[in-house]
């Protein structure tokens, strides 16, 4: 398989590989970015479990801002050395039509995953793990120029956004 051909290979009904590959990182820096058959099949079980599931309950398109990162790419854009999207395991993704704490919500109430991050109120951060899924959810949020995250606890219920609680 050359690798314009691999680029394409369809995830899952509505994701393809190379929405998943892209970065604007890489290109700038011109990185390869290309994930191994390892990786594709970790982004494939992201999509099959959590991405392609949510797509259908919503029924709006999901954007994938970021997901495989290769060690340079990770590097450039100050991803954590243990990051899962070095893994193919994660992706931070947004839904233009739809207000993201809604969204955030579903895949938080009708959805397996490993972690789940709202990140900052801009964009949301999922990943699989399979049998190893934690059920970690978490705010991130600058505080003092840091990076704050919040875990969330107990039962999980629809995060209430107004109040800061779950
Ligand atoms: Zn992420």
């Amino acid at each position: 398989m050359n690798a314009s051909t691999s680029l394409n290979t369809k995830l899952s009904i509505n994701f393809f590989l190379n929405e998943f590959t892209i970065s604007q990182e890489a290109e700038r820096h011109g990185y390869k970015n290309e994930s191994n058959e390892k990786h594709t099949e970790n982004l494939r079980l992201l999509c099959v479990n959590v991405l392609q599931p949510l797509r259908e309950i919503i029924n709006m398109p999901i954007f994938i801002n970021s997901g495989f990162r290769c060690f340079d790419v990770n590097v450039a854009v100050g991803g954590r050395f243990n990051s899962q999207h070095l893994e193919g395991k994660a992706a931070d993704f947004v839904v233009h039509s739809m207000n993201l704490a809604d969204v955030f919500n579903i895949v938080l109430q009708k959805l397996s995953f490993d972690q789940l991050i709202y990140e900052f109120g801009k964009w949301i951060h999922v990943s699989w793990n399979g049998e190893l899924n934690r059920k970690d959810v978490m705010i991130s949020k600058k505080v003092h120029g840091k990076t704050v995250y919040e875990k969330l606890k107990g039962e999980l219920r629809p995060f209430d956004f107004a109040q800061g609680k779950i």
